[in-house]
């Protein structure tokens, strides 16, 4: 069994979504397929919440209008079949129906992820019926009824596998499995979501409960580039990373990957492949745990990160001052990037902003504590990378640009720096430009 995932704009148009059963189609043997909302539906349906939340009903009524367009060409395009065209389009209305009538239950729980993953409903039904009318026999599966993720982090396999096995059971035999990325249930049984971009990590985690063979991520990229290609001139593609590297460049921000997609696939050891829909034939990236090249792999950076400075002339070096600080930001859930200490300081990074009001309070009774917002991380990635010692060059390429933070020796593959976010381009262009467009670093 192959898992093959489809972001937004791979199913964004009837072009892109005729390209996206053409390269099912292809396929020798069972295909599970994991579907995105269409582009744009998700942001979309983010509106419509805002909408709901702030009872502004025409707000919310032209975000559902511009979603029901958005689908109506796409159904009036890819069918010629007009039952299938008409039970799709009544699918979509439907939906949207539903959709419009929460606004009476603002009050929902789960209102969050109820609202925005409804894209995705509706892109693997109007799919389904599309490979129907090629005359391929697939199957449409409700990922609540398999997607029990009790803890998005460090998502359970095996509650995964027995509800999908049951799933599974239950259903004829087809060449074709299609559910929606992105949704799962909580520990609670309740809809839940795997966050922004997560539809890579539902395709890993079904990959992982179905023990595939491989996981195939389709994008509108031709692989992992060695740098951010929004950011930066002359980016290419790197043809292999380990799981390690592929883990440290999705965490500190590339864009391509959901940060935890290879968790569930590389204690099994299944390759991810990364492709292009548009240029199917391209190599793209093969992630999995053989290591040909070492040193150098790629950049990524991380906007939106806070830093925190605590500092305190009598405690800091005392014995159990950093448990202390550490404890407070597990009590409040909050995940820290980067940490540097000096005699009478620390200084860490995290990204998530909810708690830390709280956080700041809790740790003022025993030091002062100093917030710059706007920060971003640049990760340097690479297999053995402080070994190869090259590395060191890193400092001297950035030499014109404040570094607030330096992470180096954390893990081998990993060399980050903390910069201000309107220094971020600057910085990935010039490292870009010495370390994979000049030959003697
Ligand atoms: P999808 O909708 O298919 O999930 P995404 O938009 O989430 O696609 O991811 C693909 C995009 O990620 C690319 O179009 C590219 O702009 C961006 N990106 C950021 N960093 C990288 C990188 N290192 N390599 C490739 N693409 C990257
Ligand atoms: N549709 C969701 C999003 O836009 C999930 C995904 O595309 O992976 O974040
Ligand atoms: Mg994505």
């Amino acid at each position: 069994m192959r898992v093959l995932k489809f972001g937004g704009t791979s199913v964004g148009s009837p072009e892109s979504l005729t390209r996206v059963k053409d390269i099912v189609c292809a396929q020798e043997g069972p295909s599970f397929v994991v579907l995105s909302a269409m582009s744009g539906v998700t942001n979309e349906l983010l509106q419509v919440l805002e909408g709901i939340k702030t009872s502004n009903p025409e707000g919310m009524a032209s975000s559902i209008h511009v979603i029901a367009q958005k689908h109506q060409h796409l159904i009036d395009t890819i069918f010629v079949d007009e039952a299938l065209r008409q039970e799709a389009l009544d699918y979509v209305k439907a939906v949207l129906e539903t959709l419009s009538n929460l606004y009476k239950t603002p009050e929902l729980p789960n209102l969050y992820s109820e609202v925005i993953t409804i894209g995705e409903l509706m892109s693997t039904y109007v799919f389904s019926k599309f490979l129907q009318q090629e005359g391929t026999a697939n199957a449409c599966l409700r990922a609540t009824d398999f997607m029990h993720i009790a803890n998005g982090d460090n998502p359970a396999i095996a509650p995964v596998k027995s509800a999908l096995d049951i799933v599974l059971a239950k259903q004829e035999q087809v060449s074709v499995y299609i559910t929606q990325g992105f949704v799962c249930l909580d520990a609670d049984s309740k809809i839940s979501n795997l966050k922004r971009g997560g539809s890579d990590y539902s395709a890993t985690i079904i990959g992982a409960a179905l023990d595939a063979d491989e996981v195939q991520i389709w994008t509108d990229i031709d692989g992992f580039h060695n740098n951010d290609p929004r950011c930066v001139d002359n980016t290419r593609p790197i043809a292999q990373l380990t799981y390690d590297e592929a883990a440290e460049l999705a965490y500190f921000g590339a864009k391509i990957l959901h940060p935890k997609t290879v968790s569930p696939v590389r204690e099994k050891g299944i390759p991810v492949f990364l492709k292009n829909t548009f240029d199917p034939e391209s190599v793209g990236t093969k992630i999995s745990d053989d290591s040909t090249a070492k040193g150098l792999k790629a950049i990524a950076a991380k906007d939106g990160i806070t830093a925190i400075n605590i500092k305190s002339n009598q405690m800091l070096m005392a014995y159990g001052f950093l448990r202390k600080i550490f404890e407070v930001f597990e009590k409040y859930e909050t995940p820290i990037d980067m940490i540097t200490t000096s005699e009478i300081a620390v200084s860490l990074t995290i990204d998530d902003v909810t708690n830390l009001g709280q956080i700041t309070e809790e740790i003022q009774q025993y030091a002062s504590v100093t917030i710059t917002k706007e920060q971003t991380i640049i990760s340097v990635v690479g297999d053995s990378l402080i070994s190869e010692g090259n590395s060191i060059h890193i400092f001297s390429i950035l030499e014109t640009i404040p570094v607030r933070m330096i992470s180096y020796g954390g893990s081998t593959n990993n060399i980050s720096v903390l910069v201000d976010t309107t220094h971020k381009i600057q910085a990935l262009q010039q490292l870009n430009t010495a370390l994979f467009e000049t030959e003697n670093i």
